[in-house]
């Protein structure tokens, strides 16, 4: 399969693993785009959200919060940003499903959300599509 991660993790390409266990790969990213920037992957292709399986989000959530405690104690970070992008409209550049995980410190000038456009949705009617009935 021509994927950047699996590459990445079968050692096809090198990278600089902060992390690794039998399930999750974390390496700083070619490209670090904030102080500590580290990548969270799944050793498994998942292409998004969408086909994930459960166990396997779950052990990268239990490791999210792993690197964050470490990011905290060994950088000083004093707060964390989780990205995510399932699909390309969301901006998924590697089509294999993985986190990016920010460490945020004091006045760091880093706006880790979306600058978003005016609008003026109707509530009541996103509400009833996807209000779920048990
Ligand atoms: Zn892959």
């Amino acid at each position: 399969m021509d994927c950047l991660f699996c590459k990445i993790i079968n050692k096809k390409i090198s990278s600089l693993i902060v992390y690794e266990d039998a399930n999750v790969l974390c390496i700083i990213p070619k490209d670090m785009e904030v102080y500590g920037h580290i990548l969270i992957i799944p050793k498994k292709h998942f292409n998004d959200i969408f086909d994930i399986q459960n166990k396997d989000l779950q052990n990268l959530m239990t490791v999210a919060k792993k690197i964050s405690i470490s990011l905290r104690k060994k950088i000083g970070a004093t707060g964390i940003n989780i990205l995510h992008a399932s699909g390309k409209d969301a901006g998924q550049s590697v089509q294999h499903f993985h986190l990016h995980l920010f460490p945020r410190f004091k006045d760091d000038k880093v706006n880790a959300w979306p600058q978003l456009p005016e609008n003026s949705f109707n509530k009541e009617e996103i509400f009833r599509k996807i209000v779920f009935i048990k």
